[in-house]
């Protein structure tokens, strides 16, 4: 399928169906209401066949272009029919599953992400390691049947939701550091694992603590090799990087085109909007890029950290902007829209966190890209 076929054909489908696809508007800031909902749109866009789109026939995909993913994110985002960060977890999670889950594996689990009967989440991060993650110490041991998984992650996005972990494990010494990491598939439901909801400060429990209490985790449940999970985590970041952006960027313009209309009349400053608005086309111009490159088949890498910089100043200008426009009814408001620009406003600030820190991805430009030299 070509991407203007799929574009004249999805948009149309979406036409007749955005109705019964729209999320209820009084709930919207709810996270039980938006993985509910997120559920309901990916199953209708799977079983219509769009979400199959991009991905291959091995895993239950239709094939074609990844780029015809990047446009169905675009649409629904677009049209305000999921949140983009729930919605883009299996443009995250899925890619690893297809290159380094054994194939029967991939075959099974990636269809149940894709048509939203599961939600998955990325266990990373620990209390003393996240952007550093050659020190993470969650242990795997090797027993008969697989591996045994002591230790602790947090900031574990959707935990709670979640049937299935990829998990980030230690199978060297401390010493390894980036040698002795192993990653693991692991069901949630497994005896030990303990999940906790931490409240951010937009209200929301959007992230958890997860503690594994010696947990069994069988032999096929390996993704690549025994301590070869290092190049599995830099393989999956770039594409927390990639189409997961372009489709939280079509959520940002729609965002600002929503300021623009419902802001009082001279409240946005003339000047700032022209800058909010080219730091957003300059993002959309370098994801395009990125889409085009991925699609062509590339393998994306360290040049991703750039599109994570500009997508993380992007979106602090855009509730910048909205927060001086709206003033006092986004920082007091009760009203639905005003409470949902707040938490937006408050979100916004964790974009130059979540998926490496701003200052990690400019030491990865700046090494990796620019060859200036290492931390010493
Ligand atoms: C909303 C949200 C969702 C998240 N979801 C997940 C998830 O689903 N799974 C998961 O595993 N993790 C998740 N994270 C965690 C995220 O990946 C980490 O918070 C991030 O990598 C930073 O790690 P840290 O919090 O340990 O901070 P630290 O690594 O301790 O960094 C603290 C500060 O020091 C700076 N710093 C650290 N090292 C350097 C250096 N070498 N040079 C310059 N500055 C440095 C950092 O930039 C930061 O400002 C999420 C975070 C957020 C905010």
């Amino acid at each position: 399928m070509e991407l203007d076929d799929f574009r004249t054909d999805l948009d149309t489908w979406l036409d007749e169906h955005e109705a019964e696809l729209a999320p209820d508007r009084a709930r919207i800031d709810d996270l039980d209401e938006q993985m509910r909902h997120l559920s309901v749109v990916k199953r209708a866009v799977f079983d219509a066949g769009w979400m199959r789109w991009g991905w291959p026939e091995r895993v239950g995909g239709l094939g074609g272009s990844t780029i015809l993913r990047a446009y169905l994110g675009e649409a629904l985002t677009a049209r305000d029919l999921v949140e983009p960060g729930v919605y883009s977890m299996t443009e995250v999670l899925a890619p690893t599953m297809i290159d380094y889950a054994p194939p029967e594996l991939a075959a099974e689990m990636v269809p149940k992400l894709l048509r939203g009967d599961e939600t998955w989440c990325q266990g990373f991060s620990e209390p003393g390691t996240g952007s550093n993650l050659g020190s993470l110490a969650c242990r795997a041991t090797p027993t008969d049947g697989g591996w045994r998984v002591a230790g602790q992650k947090v900031w574990t996005s959707l935990a709670q939701y979640a049937q299935r972990c990829v998990l980030l494990t230690r199978t060297g010494t401390p010493e390894s550091a980036h040698r002795g990491i192993t990653a693991l598939f692991v069901d949630m439901d497994t005896p030990g694992i303990t999940v906790r909801p931490i409240e951010a400060m937009h209200g929301s429990l959007e992230f958890c603590e997860v503690f594994f209490d010696d947990v069994a985790v069988p032999t096929d449940r390996l993704l690549g090799k025994v301590d070869q999970g290092w190049s599995i985590a830099m393989d999956l970041l770039p594409f927390e990087r990639s189409t997961a952006l372009w489709h939280r960027a079509a959520y940002l313009n729609r965002r600002l085109q929503q300021l623009v209309t419902d802001a009082p009349s001279g409240a946005i400053d003339p000047v700032a909007l022209g800058e909010v608005t080219q730091l957003l086309h300059a993002f959309r111009a370098r994801s395009r890029s990125t889409q085009h490159r991925m699609a062509a088949g590339d393998r994306l890498g360290p040049e991703t950290s750039i599109d994570k910089v500009l997508l993380a100043t992007v979106e602090q200008a855009v509730f910048d902007l909205a927060l001086d426009a709206l003033g006092p009814a986004v920082a007091l408001g009760d009203d639905p829209e005003a409470h949902r620009w707040r938490t937006e406003y408050l979100y916004s600030r964790a974009a130059t966190i979540y998926g490496g820190s701003a200052e990690i991805q400019r030491n990865i430009v700046a090494r990796r890209l620019l060859d200036l030299g290492d931390d010493r």
